[in-house]
């Protein structure tokens, strides 16, 4: 099967704290159990809470359009045609 590119939507997945709001933060320790626990704490109020297998903030991402596919030749006569944009100033 030919290589495709498929464009992504990127996101940042916080967590807000169950009591005042503001964002909790991993101070970077972990619990070595299977699953791994990674205790957090609120800079606001102090709340703690720890969560197994997933530390606060991290990235997620989705297709664009599922549907949408990049050919990489079509990809490369895009970047052909932007460099030579650049290329004649
Ligand atoms: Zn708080």
């Amino acid at each position: 099967m030919p290589e495709v590119v498929i464009p992504i939507k990127s996101y940042v997945v916080k967590y807000a704290c169950p009591k005042c709001g503001e964002y909790m933060e991993w101070g970077g320790g972990e619990f070595s159990t299977i699953p791994p626990q990674y205790p957090h704490f609120c800079p606001k109020c102090g709340y703690k809470e720890t969560f197994r297998n997933r530390h606060y903030p991290f990235f997620a991402y989705e297709a664009e359009r599922p549907n949408k596919r990049l050919h990489l030749t079509a990809l490369r006569g895009l970047l052909r045609r932007l460099l030579a944009k650049v290329g004649g100033r």
